[in-house]
């Protein structure tokens, strides 16, 4: 609990009005999209890197927490104030500060929604391609932390990879500015690339230079319908095989194309065992031979369906099952544990069979969908997490869906983060030299254990 002279002091750094400490007010900004929830003792609105530094080195000096906070959409309890402390909301610092046409540079603030970003920079014809479904109200900094995916992954390549510059304040306080503002840079150790995905605990992100790419002439959107997740494995090993590589390629199974038939009432071909979305995009030219080439092969590996969108709005149709997908998994049990894993494509398959074993196992359904033009599928164990029988056994599937994912040479997270929901599992894929150093690097950054304290290591 922090002492109300510590508050006040606070309230001193960033203004009365930009301070909150009332239960009511604060209460939106305990909790983030896996519902967990605690309450802070203060929620600060900072508007610049003096105010945040004066913050950060207040805590270190006495030992209170902060926790960096975008739009509190992240899947691992990233932005909980798992310890109380100070919540730093980046809501006022949310400006687009440049778009620079001539370098394809764009820079911003880290509370800017990535929407906005993406609408600014496609206004002149450029593009900014991270996109996380949560992209209408995440933010910039949220994004980085988390190094967020999305579905244009497959092509283009995660927030990391469009990351050139950062200001950061560490928590000691001092104000670093780090990376490039050119499209090359390797002077030093690449910290931009270490703040990325660090989930919000080595530093506070405050500003950022992106790198931008010609925004896409066209695109296509096609989906097809299999008899079972082989088929459908088959045709994306076909499609690499013959040199395409998707904007999108998304895939659900045959629980989830059940789910969405039933929920929304979508006419999708019964007894369809896999789903393929797949969009491409760039030159007219070549997205038409692409698309061509792509119904072939769903022909050719069986597809017992395929549409192709012939405009915007149709494809808008197509989209419609993948974009109800997650609501209507509801309908199979109250609850789910939703894991986010990645394996090697060529093995998803694999995978699928594994999750109808352990399904049959241990009593309860296993839906799963995601990108698999990168292998980073949602898996979904639906359960009613009042009943303990069914507690233990979701827990026991995720558990053995690690194991699983590990042996077949994946990874247990591909962009929610470890956070607090998945820190008991981090020693399963990492080994302890692993953690070690990387328990080493946080206290190099910060050496008192106050920035995002109980977060990726338990
Ligand atoms: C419906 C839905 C769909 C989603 N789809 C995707 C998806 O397709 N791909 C994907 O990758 N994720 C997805 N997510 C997860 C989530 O949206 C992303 O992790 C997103 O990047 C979080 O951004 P945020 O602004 O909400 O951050 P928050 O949830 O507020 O914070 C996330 C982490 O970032 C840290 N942080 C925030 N701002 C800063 C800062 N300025 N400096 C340092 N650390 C900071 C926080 O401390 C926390 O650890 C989805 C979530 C929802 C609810």
């Amino acid at each position: 609990m922090i002492s109300k002279a510590l508050l006040k002091e606070i309230s001193g750094i960033v203004g009365k009005e930009n301070l909150i400490t009332d239960g009511e007010q604060m209460a939106e900004f305990s909790a983030d999209a896996t519902k967990i929830a605690r309450m802070p003792d203060g929620v600060a609105f900072p508007s610049n890197n003096e105010q945040i530094s004066r913050i950060l080195g207040l805590a270190t000096e006495n030992g209170f927490p902060v926790v960096p906070r975008g739009a509190g959409t992240g899947m691992s309890g990233g932005a909980v104030p798992v310890q109380g402390g100070v919540v730093l909301a980046m809501d006022r610092l949310n400006r687009i500060l440049s778009i620079d046409r001539e370098n394809l540079v764009a820079k911003a603030e880290p509370g800017v929604i990535t929407a906005d970003l993406q609408r600014a920079v496609e206004a002149v014809d450029l593009f900014y391609p991270p996109d996380p479904a949560s992209l209408k109200v995440s933010t910039l900094g949220g994004n980085i932390a988390e190094c967020a995916g999305g579905l244009r992954a497959v092509k283009y390549g995660v927030t990391r990879d469009y990351v050139l510059g950062l200001t950061i304040v560490l928590p000691t306080g001092e104000i670093i500015g780090t990376g490039v503002e050119t499209r090359k840079g390797v002077a030093g150790y690449d910290l931009v690339r270490l703040i990325a995905g660090s989930e919000g605990t080595l530093a506070v992100i405050t500003a950022m230079t992106l790198r931008l790419i010609p925004k896409p002439e066209t695109k296509r959107t096609m989906v097809a319908f299999f008899e079972n997740v082989s088929m459908a494995v088959q045709t994306v090993s076909k499609m690499t095989r013959k040199r395409i590589v998707p904007a999108i390629l998304e895939f659900m199974d045959r629980l989830c194309i059940d789910c969405v038939r039933e929920e929304m009432h979508l006419d999708l071909p019964r007894n369809s065992g896999a789903m393929l979305l797949i969009e491409v995009d760039g030159n007219p030219d070549l997205v038409v031979q692409q698309a061509r080439i792509i119904e072939e092969l769903c022909g050719q590996c069986g597809a017992m369906a395929f549409q192709m969108a012939a405009d915007d709005e149709s494809a808008e149709g197509l989209w419609e099952a993948r974009r109800n997908v997650s609501p209507s998994l509801y309908k199979l049990r109250p609850h789910k544990i939703n894991e986010d894993i990645v394996v090697p494509r060529s093995r998803l398959a694999e995978l699928g069979s594994f999750l109808d074993a352990v399904s049959r196992k241990y009593g309860l359904p296993v839906p799963a969908f995601g990108h698999a033009g990168d292998g980073n599928i949602h898996v979904n164990v639906m359960l009613d997490k009042e009943d303990p029988v069914q507690l233990e056994n979701g827990h026991a599937i995720v558990r053995s869906l690690f194991e699983k994912v590990i042996q077949m040479g994946g990874t247990i997270t591909g962009e929610h983060g470890i956070g607090i929901a998945k820190a008991p599992y981090l020693a399963m894929e990492i080994p302890s030299e692993g953690i070690q150093l990387m328990k080493r690097i946080k206290k190099a950054f910060d050496p008192k254990g106050i920035l995002n304290p109980g977060k990726i290591f338990t």
